[in-house]
């Protein structure tokens, strides 16, 4: 069980501010919900675009030695019995025939009971919990008319495999040399037993993974190279590095086949503490092994240089785009009292280049033409950020509307700039007002992003 962490439990906070101001909402709500599953509203999905953007960048765009792929989500299903998901992907079940609750066998110290007082299940004198039972995690699913054993097909539980299939297509027709990689952001399905803490863990998500396939013998160094990279990353992300570090997997933890594994976790703070968000893995050639054995397809790099032939070994990293886009709502969160007001102000304090809104754009007042050269700003400015138009309320109203979506900027419009076509533009997080040149106003906010 992990220590309860310094920082403050926000969830429940983080969790009506995404619903009341259109980041995320439960799946289904009208109909009571469904377990685990959630929509990303307006501003919700801007923030984990923006995130999975900046992955995409990182790992495709601006390296020469990794391509980007979409592969399906249904896949043959020979697939999954080839990754060891048909045999392997399978946590420990109990239920409690009291309670009726339902919990992971080997997580139930971080479980509650639903009796009161809340304790861990089996700690009541009441509690009946049955032996534990294998579950397998992959929603099922039929291909074609007839729900028939042979026609059975996966949800994917991981983006991975799509990889792997495809190692061999991508590697041919990039002409690529090892080492190189292939990245690939999608959703990936988890029937999990104990899902959870908004969207940590779900059981519909969207992975970003990238295989990096290299020389055998190489890829202890890869390895520590992408634990480097990965982890600057999620620092360049703004996740504070206090609350960030590596977790090494234990010899128990380990998979048979990894040769060593590493997790990015981060303190999502309460009893929840820190917790995996990415994972650092090298797989050696297990994989590749696996799908030339299930497949009889050869699955080999052929390394012209040394007229040699080989099965790459690969270093995996492996990210959750929600469970990152929770981490940043987390880290960002905060309530700050303001001198001179009552009322104080909730920030989320996101990096500006992912932040759903860039600026919001205010007239002062109604009236001496003021709204009409906000809209010009705003509609000049929307065709390159995205920006808010707000003239409703008192402008310390608005600029509270903003502070706690975490836009940077807000621009207000007010007396002085119809005449001297100036605008002030307030930062979220010194409050320090500038006054700029309206025309120079997109060059200012892009030089702001890029800085
Ligand atoms: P956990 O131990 O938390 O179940 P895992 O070790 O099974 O995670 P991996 O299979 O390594 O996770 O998946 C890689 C990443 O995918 C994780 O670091 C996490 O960010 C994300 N992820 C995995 N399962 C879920 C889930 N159910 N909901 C949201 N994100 C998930």
């Amino acid at each position: 069980m992990t220590p309860p962490s310094a920082h403050p439990d926000v969830m429940d906070k983080l969790v009506s501010l995404s619903k009341r101001r259109g980041f995320i909402f439960q799946s289904s709500e009208i109909y009571g919900g469904t377990g685990s599953v959630w929509d990303y509203g307006p501003l919700g999905v801007e923030l984990k675009k923006n995130i999975k953007d900046r992955w995409w960048h990182a790992m495709v765009r601006a390296r020469d030695d990794i391509e980007g792929l979409d592969a399906a989500i249904l896949m043959h299903p020979r697939t999954w019995e080839a990754s060891g998901h048909v045999a392997g992907f399978v946590d420990p079940l109990v239920d409690c025939k009291t309670c009726k609750g339902r919990f992971r066998a080997d997580k139930l110290e971080d479980a509650r009971c639903p009796q009161k007082p809340s304790k861990q299940p089996g700690q009541h004198e009441s509690c009946q919990l049955t032996e534990p039972r294998q579950f397998n995690l992959m929603f099922k699913t039929f291909m074609g008319p007839v729900e028939e054993t042979a026609s059975v097909v996966y949800l994917r539980p991981e983006t991975a495999q799509g990889i792997y299939v495809n190692f061999l297509n991508v590697q041919q027709s990039t002409r690529q040399k090892v080492p190189f990689g292939i990245a690939q952001i999608g959703k990936a399905f988890r029937n999990e037993i104990t899902p959870g803490n908004f969207i940590f863990r779900t059981r519909e998500f969207e992975q970003m993974e990238m295989q990096f396939f290299v020389q055998p013998g190489t890829d202890m160094e890869w390895f520590e190279t992408w634990k480097g990279l990965r982890m600057q990353w999620h620092h360049a992300l703004g996740l504070r590095a206090d609350r960030l570090h590596f977790h090494q997997h234990t010899a128990g933890e380990l998979a048979h086949y990894a040769r060593a594994a590493f997790d990015i976790q981060f303190d999502f703070g309460g009893t929840l503490g820190f917790q995996e968000i990415e994972g650092i893995h090298n797989r050696g050639d297990f994989d590749l092994t696996q799908h030339q054995q299930y497949s009889s397809k050869k699955l080999e790099y052929f390394d012209q240089p040394n007229n040699a032939r080989y099965v790459p070994y690969v270093v995996e990293t492996s990210v959750g785009a929600d469970r990152v886009t929770l981490a940043t709502l987390v880290n960002g969160y905060r309530e700050e009292a303001v001198a001179g007001e009552e009322e104080g102000r909730t920030v989320l304090g996101l990096i500006p280049q992912i932040a759903p809104i860039k600026a919001g754009i205010f007239p002062l007042t109604k009236k001496d033409g003021q709204p009409e050269m906000a809209h010009r700003i705003a509609n000049d400015l929307r065709t390159r950020f995205p920006v808010d138009y707000d003239e409703s309320g008192s402008i310390g109203k608005r600029y509270r509307r903003q502070d706690e979506v975490g836009t940077p900027w807000c621009v207000t419009i007010d007396g002085e700039s119809t005449s001297s076509n100036t605008v002030t533009v307030r930062d979220r997080d010194t409050l320090a007002q500038e006054r700029v040149d309206a025309g120079q106003l997109a060059s200012y906010l892009a030089s702001k992003l890029a800085g």
